[in-house]
């Protein structure tokens, strides 16, 4: 409950982020507040130096922005932006990615809708009812995409910024919630973070694990258990179609390290990094050539929706060896935050 101790009037504070890269100070999320920042004067071990030059060795010039993750690990990085500051950036203008996905998100927490046969799955459902009624419902009627043809809403983690829009859009449209067991239990006891600007919790629906399949009408959505930035944080796996082609996409469920000094921050990393490895392994064996996120920092969707355009290859398709690389990069970000901490 690391909000409610800072008090109610300290501004809210996202992930630290390396200053390497223009905007990466735009990422986060907020319920990143706990990642707190090595101090300027702390040594770098040389464990965690050697993980954040293996991650920055994968990253290349191509996926510095996941990099951001090593911002816990970094000294001297200075706090991010106030939640305040993030929720008043201008969002992207809805758009597609693909033929059957659509980007209705804000500028720095997503929401994408999968279209089917028989319907709409929402995939995240952004801070509150107003985000919801604006970006996600406007999103999808700029598309020519009907609001009421939402049946399911997977929220991957238990965090405000992905369910906050959740529970006005069940009871509007008649559909369904989706999250993990342990996050539909987190979420009914007790919250790990919270701000005001987020809607609260939804009821449960339908609780999914690892292996499960969401299906609708034509369209399967294959739940893969990545846990750690929440409890039971999960990914998503499933087919985006462009013309002719069609890719295999895996979104990344949690993505910063904010486990503060949270008693079980140990094992949470630790959760983290079990998963970011067994992601590799399905992603290299599903031929994963799209990979991505609940936050447009990492994945670059707003850019990369503006860039995408008919008869050229599509931004968001990355290829197998590049979004082996992108784990990577989270995987020793995380080892290096995890280091960090040992010392
Ligand atoms: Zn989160």
């Amino acid at each position: 409950m690391l909000f409610r101790q800072r008090g109610p009037r300290q501004a809210l504070r996202a992930e630290a982020v390396s200053p390497t890269r223009r905007g990466l100070l735009a990422l986060g999320c907020a319920c990143c507040l706990g990642a707190l920042p090595i101090g300027p004067a702390a040594a770098q071990s040389p464990d965690v130096a050697r993980h954040l030059a293996a991650a920055r060795a994968a990253a290349g010039e191509d996926l510095r922005p996941w990099l951001a993750l090593g911002g816990a690990a970094t000294p001297g990085n200075a706090p991010g932006p106030s939640i305040e500051a993030l929720m008043a950036q201008p969002a992207p203008p809805a758009a597609r990615a693909f033929d059957n996905l659509a980007f209705i998100g804000a500028k720095w927490v997503s929401a994408w809708a999968l279209t089917t046969s028989d319907g709409i799955i929402l995939l995240d459902a952004l801070n509150n009812e107003e985000e919801a009624e604006r970006l996600i419902e406007g999103g999808l009627r700029k598309l020519d995409l009907d609001p009421a043809r939402i049946r399911r809403i997977v929220v991957t983690h238990g965090h405000g910024d992905h369910y906050g829009g959740a529970t006005f859009l069940k009871q509007r449209h008649n559909a369904a919630v989706v999250m993990s067991e342990a996050d539909w239990r987190m979420v009914e006891t007790e919250l790990e973070f919270d701000v005001p600007q987020w809607g609260r919790p939804p009821r449960r629906d339908v609780a999914v694990g690892d292996g499960d399949v969401i299906r609708l009408g034509d369209t399967g959505v294959t739940v893969l258990s990545t846990p750690g930035h929440s409890p039971g944080t999960i990914s998503l796996i499933f087919d985006v179609r462009d013309g002719q082609r069609s890719e295999r996409a895996m979104l990344w469920g949690g993505t910063a390290f904010n486990f503060g000094r949270r008693p079980d921050r140990m094992q949470r990393i630790e959760s983290y990094i079990a998963g970011t490895r067994r992601a590799k392994q399905v992603a290299a064996r599903e031929n994963i050539t799209v990979l991505l996120s609940n936050h447009s920092g990492y994945d670059e969707a707003d850019r990369k929706l503006q860039a995408r355009q008919p008869g050229r290859t599509n931004p968001f398709v990355i290829g197998q060896e590049a979004v082996q690389r992108a784990l990577t990069v989270i995987e020793e970000c995380a080892l290096a935050t995890q280091a960090a901490w040992r010392t």
